[in-house]
């Protein structure tokens, strides 16, 4: 190894930039990739010198060294590297192939998740704890509880950890079986066809996700998931101040996690049942209070009713115009996360009688007269 000429498999100069020497390995890769030359043996031990060579001059220090001593420290310059390209029947280093068929606009052929497969060789534990899913579930609540804040029970269908296997999958006591898809090894390969012709291109194994091994006996409450689905009722609290469109994180209240995660967390989306009396903006409710004609004139007082029980009485002075407005402070609606609560606005209709009595007539009839004789005076 110590006698190859880097520079020379290369073909770039001694003097080369990290940029022609990166560029240079493209078009190599492109031209001598083994699966661009599936029936040539020399193809997979041509594109290992190359490799080899781009390993050493693409790093820095290792070039340095080279430059000095003529060899990198190590095993060879793939040192801490796993490189096997009898892995799989031949099939080659996937090393970065994909990334530059990228550049080069091909777009990509799945590779990268081969890739990830092929170096995660030494760590096929698919097994670490996994987080669970979150969940949404819909609420539809009043807008009294909307603006008071409430608490509620729901009912949510969710994962939970299998109590009969405690989440491993496997029947308490069988033990585990090579992995008869993959025979062992996690991977499975399967051909791809492209522009450049033939690819083989290997994926995780999916019958044992990568392991190698499968449960001798699947457990036999979950079906091997280690999960199990169960409908719970889960008490939520709604903070005050939601509105429609909101979601409300329950956390830890979502789906059970793999292996020992943790739980996936709870979202409640709420939708907000329009009410007959109080319309909302923002922090402020408001409400329409029907006064009689005589009552604007006269003035008045009147009692509105509070969204959280109760009433306020209000004073309608002589001479209110239709939709004049009287503000309640602080017994409005609220904004999630601000303490303030706004005001109640109390709309005031001046209601026309549409069938009165014929004594309401007369009197109206009694009014007229005194308002045309005022008009004739004028
Ligand atoms: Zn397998
Ligand atoms: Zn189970």
């Amino acid at each position: 190894m110590a006698n190859k000429d880097y520079y020379e498999i290369l073909g770039v100069p001694r003097d080369a930039s990290p940029d022609d020497i990166k560029k240079r390995y493209r078009e190599l890769v492109m031209k001598y990739h083994p699966d661009l030359h599936k029936n040539d043996p020399e193809a997979a031990k041509r594109m290992a010198e190359i490799n080899e060579a781009y390993e050493v001059l693409s790093n820095p220090e290792k070039r340095a060294q080279y430059d000095r001593f003529g060899a990198v420290g190590g095993q060879g310059a793939n040192a801490g590297r796993e490189y096997d390209f009898n892995f799989g029947g031949g099939m080659g280093d996937f090393f970065d192939l994909d990334e530059i068929l990228r550049n080069f606009g091909f777009g990509g052929f799945g590779f990268t998740e081969n890739r990830r497969a092929y170096h995660d060789t030494s760590n096929r534990d698919t097994n670490k704890p996994t987080r669970g899913e979150d969940i949404e579930v819909p609420l539809t609540i009043t807008l009294k509880e909307a603006i008071l804040g409430t608490t509620k029970e729901i009912s949510v269908t969710r994962k939970e950890v299998c109590p009969h296997c405690k989440g491993t999958g496997v029947e308490p006591g069988s033990g585990y079986i090579t992995c008869p898809t993959c025979g062992g090894t996690g991977v499975v390969r399967r051909v791809q066809r492209s522009v450049f012709g033939e690819f083989v291109v290997q994926t995780t194994c999916p019958t044992c996700h990568g392991t190698g091994k499968i449960p001798k006996e699947k457990c036999h409450v979950c079906g091997g998931t280690g999960v199990v689905t169960e409908t719970k009722v889960v008490e939520v609290k709604i903070p005050p101040g939601v509105d429609t469109g909101v979601r409300v994180r329950i956390k830890g209240q979502g789906n059970a996690g793999l292996h020992g995660g943790p739980r996936g967390d709870l979202y409640v989306r709420i939708t907000v049942i329009p009410d007959p009396s109080y319309k909302r903006e923002g922090d402020k409710l408001y409400y329409t209070a029907h006064i009689t004609f005589p009552e604007a004139v006269l003035g008045t007082t009147i009692k509105v009713p509070l969204i959280e029980g109760g009433f306020e009485t209000i004073r309608i002075p002589p001479g209110t115009q239709n939709d004049a407005e009287f503000v309640i402070k602080g017994k409005g609606a609220r904004v999630v996360g601000s303490r303030r609560r706004g005001d109640l606005i109390v709309k005031v209709k001046v209601n026309i009688p549409t069938n009165p009595t014929p004594e309401e007539v007369l009197l109206i009839e009694k009014l007229k007269e005194i308002y045309d004789s005022k008009k004739k005076g004028m």
